[in-house]
């Protein structure tokens, strides 16, 4: 089996199931019960927060931990638009958003919300202009994601921070991809809040967290205890939190060495695509994406078609994003990039992590050249 679907999760890293075990089992007080048990475990949550907050350049108490990235990009947008109803009903985003962006504000919409879906170009990105040129006097959000996660295109994040912070416009990023590969430090990076997952990194699925920038007005999304500052109620995930901390700690450690191979694993991929296929293979991806994603059109082949038979062959990749894939619809982000439609028809998102080597790159190349081929006659 060959793993090529990392955007859509990543394996569990050995380092981070044994600091999690102790959670599962020895350590089980609730980290809100004022004995020791509680008190152990509230510790463990309080590393984790610092870790997380280390990560990004953050303080600790500008830390929620959420059940992931979904209730993290939920709980920015719909926090800051509920928690600032006199500043106005507007907010801007991007149509290539991740669906847990985009459907939260199709929420808001439904509530009385107005909403900017800004289209990127077809290089995958969107423009600090564009954005600033849809700010209206009643904005109060622009939720923008650091890199998206079909194409691997890096957004202009702080220019579009700039734009923002001139217009006293929030900005909130869905940074679940860009965690773990690209440097972020919110203060440099210029946003206010800030979306991560562990699962993505190598850390557990259901665990996550949102960066809110002290001062930010946002109110919780789950009402409950008063866990979180009272900014997400409900017993903390502690084993989750636990892992958390240490992926994305591991992740910052291990950054430039993983992305440095990661990207060499990319060049190869491609480089035998275009030496076997010629001008029938296409890269939808930006010269300049993150060497995470590369996302491929085989002209004349079915994403589906041929994703069936690398499956049967061994290997995992994707068409679309795994939320979207399956349901047969083309990708809301290569459309978004008005890409056509033969382009978008025939596009695989191949996905690599530091878990991936050479060989099983010059193995997958080489079966994906076949499938192609015999799928084209
Ligand atoms: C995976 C992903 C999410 C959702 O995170 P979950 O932890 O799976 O809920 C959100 N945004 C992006 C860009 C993602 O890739």
């Amino acid at each position: 089996m060959i793993y090529l679907d990392n955007a859509a999760t990543t394996a569990v890293a050995p380092e981070v199931r044994a600091a999690m075990e102790p959670y599962l089992h020895d350590v089980y007080g609730n980290p809100s019960s004022v004995h020791q048990a509680g008190r152990t475990a509230r510790a463990a949550i309080e590393r984790a927060r610092e870790q997380v907050a280390k990560a990004i350049h953050a303080k600790p108490a500008e830390i929620v931990f959420t059940s992931g990235g979904t209730e993290a990009d939920n709980a920015a947008i719909i926090g800051v638009m509920m928690g600032n109803p006199e500043k106005g009903k507007h907010l801007i985003t991007t149509a290539m958003e991740h669906k847990a962006v985009l459907t939260a504000c199709e929420w808001l919409e439904k509530l009385g919300c107005e909403v900017t879906y800004l289209s990127p170009g077809a290089d995958g990105k969107v423009s600090a202009e564009a954005v600033a040129a849809e700010i209206r006097p009643d904005t109060v959000l622009i939720s923008v994601m650091t890199v998206n996660n079909e194409t691997g295109a890096i957004q202009p994040i702080q220019e579009i921070a700039k734009a923002a912070r001139e217009h006293g416009v929030y900005f909130h990023s869905d940074a679940v991809q860009a965690a773990g590969a690209l440097e972020l430090d919110v203060d440099l990076l210029g946003v206010d809040l800030l979306s991560l997952s562990g699962h993505k990194l190598h850390g557990p699925k259901g665990i996550g967290a949102l960066y809110v920038r002290s001062q930010i007005k946002f109110a919780p999304l789950l009402h409950g205890g008063s866990q979180e500052r009272k900014l997400r109620g409900g017993t903390e995930n502690l084993p989750g939190i636990v892992g958390l901390g240490v992926a994305i700690e591991r992740a910052v450690e291990e950054r430039a060495d993983k992305l440095a191979k990661i990207r060499s694993l990319r060049d190869e991929m491609l480089a035998a695509f275009e030496r076997e296929l010629g001008d029938t293979v296409v890269t939808n991806s930006p010269a300049d994406a993150l060497p995470t994603i590369l996302n491929v059109s085989f002209l004349g082949v079915p994403a589906e078609r041929l994703l069936m038979n690398l499956d049967m062959a061994g290997i995992m990749a994707a068409s679309g994003s795994a939320c979207t894939s399956g349901s047969l619809q083309p990708s809301h982000v290569l459309e978004a990039m008005a890409l056509d439609e033969e382009r978008v028809r025939s596009a695989i998102r191949f996905s690599f992590s530091g878990h991936n080597t050479h060989d099983e790159v010059s193995t997958a190349a080489e079966k994906i050249v076949a499938a192609v081929r015999r799928l084209k006659r």
